[in-house]
């Protein structure tokens, strides 16, 4: 570079803080400043510099359209990108546009007064770039502090009624109630539908030997996928069966019927594993490991249960089937705690009460439920008016309705949200859908 050079730099930097603390080191120069793009061109022309220090990403233009509109003037002035970052791509392009230097942040006072010196005296080099960033981590990888990595809900079928297949149900699901839930070593399965098949295999596979089934109703959905749960065939698993009592058979007797030579080739007889029957009946709670879960009953014809699982602080209601306020079609905001209607359903409002998350059904929405009265379950609305009394953060709305396709599914979620901000009520929902994982 002749030395017949003005000792002209323009500083084009986005940080205002930075471009004075540069001018002051480089005050042996005389210097110009430009906060973004355009003011960098046309401070360009009116300064005229010996060299040009821009960000690479200045406000309103990019360094490399900078780069390149002044390299397409057949500009004499030196120009150095300075980065954020060491991006390779952005380094390779200025180097095929003759940038005449390209320097990463943090760029010492040292580092910055040389480069200008080195540039001034005709030796400056475009450095390799070094893809080492100079972050004051010390070369440590943050790891988190991960507390029980191994309890989580993970739900196994989510439709109600019946399964369901086909290319309108890839988004959600079609297996019928299944939810797995998880603490370490403590398996608690909720529902024998047909999602408990896959969860099977997985069990086999995991060598899964102490294991926990709670039924809250002996209806099909809930029980079909039951001969198809290989842990059965098993004969180390030990299970532990715990159902309502029912009105007509017990759970046992329910199952040899279920397993009659006339629907299936195994008889309960013939079944390997070790299999404990247990009555379940409201107001009791079982406890396994960390885990106790409490039954309560649930408004569905024939004997049936709802849970709430807690585990130290954390707690979550599980309510497939509930056909909550039955037959009311009103607006939600008209229920307050003391009207009449609400007063058979008080004590299933304490039971779930302040969960951190409730799992409860919405299978219809009201113009459907107008039509499906005392089918044992909910409406939307319905069900928005015990979430709203149980006060529950987080409502994951599951056991849907096996018309409802995912197309339809996706617009009922709007129509939750729609109806709980229309009745101010502060909870977030979603959909269930099979696979879905939520940490316990
Ligand atoms: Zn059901
Ligand atoms: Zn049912």
């Amino acid at each position: 570079m002749p030395e017949t050079l003005s000792r002209k730099i323009l500083l084009a930097l986005s940080s205002i803080e930075e471009q004075e603390v540069w001018k002051t080191l480089l005050s042996s120069f005389e210097i110009a400043t430009a906060q973004d793009g355009p003011e960098c061109l046309e401070k360009y022309t009116s300064f005229s510099p010996s060299l040009i220090l821009v960000d690479l990403m200045l406000p309103k233009m990019h360094g490399i359209e900078i780069l390149r509109r002044l390299r397409n003037q057949k500009t004499s002035a030196g120009i150095i990108l300075i980065a954020d970052q060491p991006m390779i791509q952005a380094y390779e392009a200025s180097k095929k546009l003759k940038v005449d230097g390209f320097l990463v942040r943090p760029v010492t006072k040292e580092l910055l007064r040389e480069t200008c010196e080195l540039y001034f005296s005709g030796h400056l080099k475009l450095s390799p770039l070094s893809l080492e960033t100079k972050h004051s981590d010390g070369g440590h990888c943050y790891i988190p502090k991960i507390h029980h990595p191994d309890t989580y809900l993970k739900f196994w079928g989510t439709r109600g009624s019946s399964a369901v297949a086909g290319a309108d149900y890839m988004r959600y699901g079609g297996n019928s109630s299944c939810l797995e839930i998880r603490a370490g070593d403590d398996l608690i399965i909720i529902d024998a539908g047909t999602g408990i098949r896959p969860l099977g295999e997985l069990l086999i596979s995991s060598k899964a030997r102490k294991i926990h089934l709670f039924l809250g109703h002996t209806h099909w959905d809930h029980i079909t996928g039951f001969p198809f749960f290989s842990p059965i065939y098993d004969p180390e698993v030990r299970l532990s069966i715990w159902a309502p009592v029912g009105f007509e058979l017990d759970t046992r007797e329910l199952l040899v019927k279920m397993l009659a030579a006339a629907f299936f080739p195994v008889r309960l007889e013939d079944i390997r594993a070790r299999i404990e029957f247990h009555d379940l009946r409201d107001s009791e709670q079982v406890s396994i490991g960390d885990l106790t879960i409490a039954a309560h009953y649930a408004y569905h014809p024939g004997a049936t249960l709802c849970f709430r699982i807690t585990r130290g602080k954390q707690s979550v209601g599980y309510v497939t089937d509930n056909e909550f306020l039955c037959g009311y079609h009103g607006h939600p905001a008209a229920i307050d705690y003391s009207h009449p209607l609400l007063q058979p359903y008080q004590s299933q409002i304490e039971f779930l009460k302040h969960v951190d998350l409730l799992v409860h059904e919405a299978q219809y929405t009201p113009f459907e439920y107008q039509e499906r009265v005392g089918w044992g379950h909910s409406s939307i609305s319905n069900a928005s008016i015990l979430v709203k009394h149980t006060q529950a953060r987080d409502w994951i709305v599951t056991h849907h309705d096996p018309k409802h396709t995912d197309l339809q599914l996706s617009k009922k979620l709007q129509l939750h949200r729609d109806i709980l901000e229309d009745c101010h009520i502060e909870c977030r929902v979603m959909m269930a859908h099979d696979g879905l994982h939520i940490p316990f």
